[in-house]
């Protein structure tokens, strides 16, 4: 008896899952303004057939347009502001990601994003990089939700990580709003409806550019 296996998942059509929380800049009951800015970039790679962890990427972002965290977001992330001062800013960090993602290969292979709600690819990398001028890098514009991969699954809504955690009989690690953590958490949960069966299908796409529309 020689097998090692400890688990079977189904065949996925994906060779590479992109586990991604990025925790941003906050203030309690309202929005900041004038934008809200990435303050942690975390992404874990896991590999597609045994949903192992193979690589991580982890970088503390400097923000720029409002410098000082309020004493809400270091509640809330456990981001005081000796961990983003004298970090890389944003397009700093965007590049060293770039590099991350090319130095693996991951663009000739298929790989997704794999997020807890829309929030972080669809709206905040979005949304700053409109506000700072930065072009945001096509490998964003699809991911998984895994709240609607659950909701497939179960055919019941999960309304967030902690409750998904719990509807997949999962212990919760680490500290809640940590994005290191989170996406940790994430990954569990990826690796725990595989194991269900699920195989993943992409459910968010970013909207396409204006100006892009063929014309007949
Ligand atoms: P999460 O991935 O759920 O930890 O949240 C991502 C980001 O959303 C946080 O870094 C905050 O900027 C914002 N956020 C999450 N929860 C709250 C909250 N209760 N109040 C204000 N902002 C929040
Ligand atoms: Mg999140
Ligand atoms: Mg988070």
């Amino acid at each position: 008896m020689a097998s090692t296996s400890t688990a079977s998942f189904p065949q996925q059509n994906f060779d590479y899952f992109l586990i991604l929380d990025f925790e941003a800049t906050c203030q309690d009951g309202e929005k900041i303004k004038p934008c809200q800015e990435i303050i942690e970039f975390p992404v874990i790679l896991l590999d597609g057939q045994t949903f192992e962890e193979v690589a991580r990427f982890h970088r503390y972002v400097q923000p720029t347009v409002c410098p000082k965290l309020t004493p809400f977001c270091t509640d809330l992330t456990g981001i005081s502001q000796e961990m983003v001062d004298n970090q890389p800013e944003i397009l700093e960090v965007l590049q060293e990601f770039d590099d991350w993602f090319n130095e693996r290969n991951l663009s000739d292979k298929r790989f997704i994003f794999v997020t807890c709600g829309d929030w972080d690819l669809q709206t905040q990398l979005r949304h700053e990089g409109k506000y700072k001028k930065f072009e945001v890098p096509k490998y964003f514009s699809e991911w998984i939700n895994i709240k609607e991969s659950f909701k497939k699954h179960r055919g019941y809504k999960g309304y967030g990580m902690m409750t998904l955690l719990k509807e997949m009989k999962l212990q919760h690690s680490g500290r809640h709003h940590s994005g290191i953590d989170d996406t940790i958490n994430i990954a569990a949960i990826t690796k725990a409806l595989a194991k269900e069966g699920f195989v993943f299908e992409p459910t968010g796409k970013a909207p396409e550019k204006k100006g892009k529309k063929n014309v007949r």
